[in-house]
């Protein structure tokens, strides 16, 4: 079967390679590959920064960002054939630190756990793939492609658990103003589930024209293409999701007095930038602020951000993604283009 691969480390190595059918040990449900999400980690991996193959492989498989359809599950698994399923993305350490053995394994405390298509386990870039029971998840057919949009909402369905939980530290706080830096398909599907949670979304992007200020305002948020129009505004929450240094500063600027900021984007080490590290402890000690970081999704996030997508408006989600690019012209799919939200790569119907 073909499969998009990659020789970790090695930039511009990604070719289409016939591949062996996915092995049993991968699972013991056989998915059939609809349709595979393109992120920035893809973008970091092709460029040789990031990812590492199976132990005793040369190429890894790419793609973590899935939507299959099942071709064959055992009886009593929970699967059957023709389900929409979407492939979690982490497996916990093989010697669990505690919060893999409790299932929190997006939450990994020695670094030992594997990631499809990241580290050190194939992805989903292939015709078929195989997968546990316990790491694949259901996705309503009504979204069609859209199921694709799991994986990425399920890191922003983590990163609402979390603020949510930081929040609890006061008895009395509760977010109603909410800032998203970024209108990327991680900013957007922030800004959505904060609308589904009733708050007033203001998303800072400075795209003016094209479909992410436009999806912006559908969702009912506000739109603020540069950071000026922030100035006098401070937010109980801020989801930083661009990674880009200035942004980064501005986010915690804007955080108000008791106030959560989540930082989502992954920057590359070395990005400086002029940063008053004293001014930020003062206002983060005197506030009663927080910022932290989030990274991947268990279980429990992959079924919230199912309902999350179940919840939104259907077009709407399909608008987010700009570009579908069947398997046969592979190449151009990862070949990024100006404005556009979100690529997939196509496989079959
Ligand atoms: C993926 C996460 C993963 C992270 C770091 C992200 O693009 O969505 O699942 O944990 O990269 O490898």
């Amino acid at each position: 079967m073909r499969a998009v691969t990659v020789l970790p480390g090695v930039a511009n190595s990604i070719e289409l390679t016939n591949v062996p059918e996915p092995p049993l040990e991968d699972g013991e449900i056989l998915v059939r590959t609809l349709a595979l999400g393109i992120c920035g980690t893809d973008h970091e991996i092709l460029d040789g920064q990031y990812g590492s193959a199976p132990p005793g492989a040369e190429r890894l498989v790419l793609g973590h960002e899935s939507l299959g359809v099942v071709e064959d599950a055992p009886v009593g698994s929970g699967f059957a054939k023709g389900d929409h399923v979407v492939g979690i993305v982490r497996r916990p350490d093989p010697l669990p630190c505690p919060s893999c053995a409790s299932g929190e394994w997006d939450m990994c405390r020695n670094g030992g756990y594997t990631e499809r298509g990241i580290k050190d386990r194939n992805g989903f870039g292939s015709e078929r793939f195989r997968i546990e029971r316990g790491f694949a998840v259901k996705v309503d057919q009504g979204l069609g492609l859209a199921g694709v949009l799991l994986e990425p909402t399920s890191i922003v369905a983590k990163a609402w658990a979390q603020v949510e939980r930081v929040g609890r530290r006061s008895e009395w706080w509760s977010a109603k103003t909410v800032l998203v830096t970024g209108g990327g398909p991680i900013g957007l599907l922030a800004a959505l589930m904060g609308m589904q949670r009733h708050l007033d979304i203001h998303v800072l992007d400075h795209n003016t024209q094209g479909p992410k200020p436009e999806l912006i305002r559908a969702l009912g948020a506000t739109h603020h293409a540069s950071a000026e129009s922030l100035r006098d505004k401070q937010f109980d929450v801020v989801m930083e999701c661009t990674a880009v240094t200035s942004l980064i500063v501005e986010a915690m600027k804007r955080c108000a007095p008791s106030g959560i900021v989540c930082l989502l984007g992954v920057s590359s080490s070395g990005r400086q930038a002029e940063f008053d590290i004293g001014g930020f402890n003062r206002k983060l000690v005197l506030n009663n602020e927080v910022v932290f970081g989030a990274v991947n999704a268990n279980l429990g996030h992959y079924h919230m951000a199912a309902d999350a997508l179940q919840q939104a408006d259907r077009q709407w989600l399909d608008r987010i993604i700009t570009r579908r690019v069947p398997l046969a012209n592979w190449r151009e799919a990862f070949t990024p283009r100006k404005g556009e939200i979100k690529t997939i790569l196509t496989f079959s119907e």
